[in-house]
């Protein structure tokens, strides 16, 4: 908020009273719209407000439709534009709180738990704090806590630096992780070596070389196979599969099995970065059932682990904005 709008925000746990606010009448108006949403309901009829999605669409429609012409005819004066917000608690497009937390705040404040009155001051990763909170006395409310009348119950303020192990993220829906695909999908090139999410139990993902030298094209014919069901329109890419040697292991070979994917499972491009020769002179008793001809791969753990971050929608942890980069793609 600071940081785009100017605008700061202060956080107090166990207060007595509270003061009036510029955003108060904004707030009052969005519950107002919520309120009136519910009183349509006729009688016998339930409210079309059940859920807290349902009020952010009230919110969003009732509330948040401002025409230029009616802030015209209000002479240009009060609200021109609300922006309406919807985040899920949880799930797709909710926020991913489960990040490991800053360090240990200060050695004389102790943990975040002690803390209970925490402002904005207007520089990024820094706050200032103080173990109890007040808001009444005439130095607090000008934001002078030095001169706190009850400083002896809430403590001195001390502004401290956050230094966060992880960075917060938006978890993506499969829809984004979809267009990712295409897009992906397009980019690949001939022989080009791709991870592709797969809906297994067993099997996560597989790595698959591209073989068709048209690249992208669109399914003339409905038919079926082991990816799905295949529909005349669907936009697929022509692969030949590597597999690897026992179930599980991260040796792959090539096999003879070629056939179409669906753009939209593709997950990551350049995936021979992350895979060397194995060394057969020293074959390990894991991979001896496999062929003595082919060649062996192996996969990193680290592009492992890569993949697995960018499959499975419900817990991909990564904000849109890193994953085109970690997926090989060039912008
Ligand atoms: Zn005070």
């Amino acid at each position: 908020m600071q940081y785009e709008h100017g605008i700061r925000l202060e956080h107090v746990y166990q207060v007595t009273a509270h003061a009036k606010d510029l955003s108060d009448s904004e707030c009052g108006g969005a519950k107002h719209a919520v309120d009136k949403r519910q009183m349509m309901a006729k009688e016998g009829e339930t409210s079309t407000v059940k859920e807290p999605y349902d009020a952010y669409t009230t919110i969003r429609d009732d509330y948040g439709n401002l025409t230029l012409d009616r802030f015209l005819k209000r002479g240009g004066v009060g609200i021109f534009r609300r922006f309406i917000y919807w985040v899920p608690a949880s799930g797709t497009g909710s926020i991913n709180r489960n990040f490991q937390h800053c360090q240990t705040l200060s050695s004389s404040l102790g943990g975040i738990k002690s803390l209970h009155h925490l402002s904005d001051v207007g520089i990024p990763g820094q706050l200032r704090v103080r173990t109890g909170s007040c808001h009444r006395c005439a130095g607090c409310q000008r934001g002078a806590f030095d001169l706190c009348d009850n400083i002896r119950f809430v403590g001195p303020a001390e502004v401290i630096t956050l230094h966060p192990k992880e960075k917060a993220s938006i978890r993506l829906g499969r829809h984004a992780l979809s267009d990712l695909g295409v897009k992906l999908a397009g980019e690949a090139k001939e022989h080009e070596l791709l991870a592709v999410e797969l809906s297994y139990a067993n099997e996560a993902f597989m790595l698959c070389e591209v073989v068709s030298t048209a690249g992208v094209y669109r399914i003339e014919k409905d038919f079926e196979s082991n990816l799905g069901n295949f529909k005349s329109g669907d936009m697929v890419l022509d692969v030949r599969k590597l597999e690897p040697v026992s179930a599980g292991s991260s040796h792959y070979e090539y096999t003879e099995k070629v056939f179409p994917i669906f753009v939209e499972d593709i997950r990551k491009r350049r995936m021979a970065e992350h895979l060397c020769e194995a060394d057969l002179s020293r074959r390990s008793t894991r991979i001896a059932g496999s062929s003595g001809e082919k060649k062996i791969y192996v996969l990193s753990a680290a592009g492992k682990s890569t993949i697995l971050k960018l499959i499975s929608a419900e817990d991909s942890v990564f904000d849109r904005r890193d994953l085109a980069p970690l997926a090989g793609s060039t912008n």
